[in-house]
């Protein structure tokens, strides 16, 4: 497998035919043609075969892309069979929505405790997730390795939350609160989820109209 100097566009493009090709799979497709799915994804067959390219071959000429097994091929390169554990911190409004609605397990990873700092959320469980005392955080972290954290923390919280977590180990963190972080050790990623950004893109978009 081809995995050198990958661009971050191909990267950032590569969920999307995971979810693309994790559907049709739930819809029981078999095969499909790059020119198919790249309708599909409103993009061109030639980017498809230019960005799967960067990873090894794949499909034949004449019968197109086996769903299943490309859909395992991309989500080992992502990833999703590697079972990475992953914590929470800061169960409030967003960390508690989360931890309720959102599937982790189908993105290949493991969750099953949170932090917070509020007594009236410790000891609780949300969905399967413990909630634990964040004083317990370090001896856990040291434990289990965990190696992801999503950030939903109090703006005021954040970075100092954040130099913790990359101080006991952990290497990616999925930062929810806003705040740009500061991260120097280059070992350590950071995907910012910024909803109001997106809506304001969106307000761009219809205001130009
Ligand atoms: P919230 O106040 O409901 O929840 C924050 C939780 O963090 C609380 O349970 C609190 O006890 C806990 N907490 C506080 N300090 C902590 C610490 N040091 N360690 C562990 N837990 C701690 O807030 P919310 O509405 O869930 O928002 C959480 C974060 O998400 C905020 O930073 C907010 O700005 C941000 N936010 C982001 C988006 C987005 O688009 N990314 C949208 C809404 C809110």
């Amino acid at each position: 497998m081809k995995k050198d100097n990958i661009s971050d566009a191909v990267i950032r493009r590569l969920p999307r035919y995971y979810r693309h090709l994790d559907d049709l799979h739930s819809k029981g497709v078999v095969r499909i043609s790059s020119s198919s799915l790249g309708e599909r994804m409103d993009i061109t067959a030639s980017q498809i075969r230019q960005d799967l390219s960067c990873f090894g071959e794949f499909g034949q000429q004449g019968y197109g892309y086996n769903i299943m097994e490309l859909r395992s091929e991309i989500g080992h390169i992502l990833g999703v069979d590697k079972g990475h554990r992953l914590i929470l911190i800061g169960v409030g409004h967003l960390g508690h929505a989360l931890a309720q609605n959102f599937n982790f397990s189908h993105m290949g990873f493991h969750v099953d405790t949170a932090f917070d700092i509020s007594c009236a959320l410790i000891g609780s469980s949300i969905n399967g997730i413990t909630v634990h005392s964040l004083d317990e955080l370090d001896d856990y972290v040291y434990a289990v390795r965990p190696e992801v954290a999503v950030l939903t923390v109090p703006k005021k919280a954040a970075q100092g939350m954040a130099d913790r977590l990359i101080s006991l180990g952990v290497r990616g963190i999925w930062n929810f609160t806003n705040v740009e972080l500061s991260v120097e050790d280059a070992d350590v990623f950071v995907e910012n989820v910024q909803f109001a950004d997106s809506l304001l893109t969106l307000s761009y978009r219809i205001s130009q109209k």
